[in-house]
């Protein structure tokens, strides 16, 4: 499949950097593999700092946080790449993904035990859990 994308694989194996352009690549990479995995193949497999990854967990607290006001994760993607500096695009998904496991779960977040809860305006939360003691 690779080279259908523009993409090759050296002798030793490792995977190159696409010959197209990365956002041609992720666009055509979109069609076949989905919103979220696209970027996320870009930035691990490719090392990409051209993308962020937007699953529900970077969807919910971008918009919990204010950094972005979106519906979609599609349109959180766009407003991120303007509320997020450059240097943070691609560990944006990883830090978040593990914090909306933990701290900023979609139901009953943790913000008694978040780090940043006293600059957080909290939007969309209408109950806040307790950690088990
Ligand atoms: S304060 Fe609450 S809503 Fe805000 S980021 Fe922390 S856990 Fe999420």
């Amino acid at each position: 499949m690779l080279p259908q994308w523009g993409a090759g694989s050296p002798p030793d194996g490792r995977v190159s950097k696409p010959a197209v352009s990365t956002m041609e690549f992720l666009a055509r990479f979109r069609v076949a593999l989905g919103w979220v995995c696209a970027p996320l193949v870009l930035i691990l497999a490719h090392r990409s700092g051209d993308n962020i990854c937007v699953d529900t967990h970077v969807h919910r607290i971008s918009n919990r946080l204010r950094w972005v006001a979106t519906r979609t994760p599609e349109e959180t993607e766009q407003a991120l790449y303007q509320a997020v500096p450059r240097r943070w695009w691609p560990v944006v998904n990883l830090y978040l993904v593990t914090w909306g496991q933990n701290i900023c779960r979609p139901v009953y977040p943790l913000c008694g035990d978040c780090a940043v809860a006293a600059r957080c305006p909290k939007i969309g939360v209408l109950k806040i859990g307790k950690r088990k003691p």
